[in-house]
C-alpha cells in the first residue's frame, strides 16, 4: 500500500476535515504544512478538493478559525453545509469526531 492509500484507509475512504465521502481524485493533504516542517508518513492525509483549497498551509488550529471565520459569513451557504450540520462555532473535524489521531498528536 502506497501513502496515498494508506492515507484514505486511515480516514475510511472520507475526508479527514470535513467527512465527506471520497472519489477516487481525492487529495493528500499534509496535517503540517511543509512550510511549517512537516514531513510524510503520518502526516499525509486524505482529503477532498475543498479542504485541500481551504487549508491550503494552515496549521489544523489556523485552519479551523478560517473555518469559523468563513462560516459567519455564509450561515446556510454553502461551507455551512459543508462543515455543518453540526455547530456553528467550536465544530469539530471529522478527524476529531472519530478520533482518528489517536493521542498521538498535539494541538498544533
Ligand atoms: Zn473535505
Amino acid at each position: 500500500m502506497n501513502n496515498r492509500q494508506k492515507a484514505f484507509k486511515l480516514s475510511n475512504g472520507r475526508c479527514f476535515y470535513c467527512g465527506e465521502t471520497l472519489n477516487d481524485d481525492y487529495e493528500i493533504d499534509h496535517i503540517i504544512p511543509r512550510s511549517k516542517g512537516g514531513s510524510g508518513g503520518k502526516n499525509l492525509v486524505a482529503c477532498c478538493k475543498d479542504c485541500n483549497s481551504f487549508k491550503t498551509d494552515l496549521t489544523i488550529e489556523q485552519f479551523r478559525e478560517k473555518i469559523e471565520s468563513m462560516i459567519e459569513n455564509d450561515f446556510h451557504g454553502r461551507i455551512y453545509k459543508k462543515y455543518f450540520g453540526i455547530r456553528r462555532k467550536h465544530f469539530n473535524f471529522y478527524f476529531e469526531k472519530e478520533n482518528l489521531m489517536g493521542d498521538g498528536w498535539g494541538n498544533g
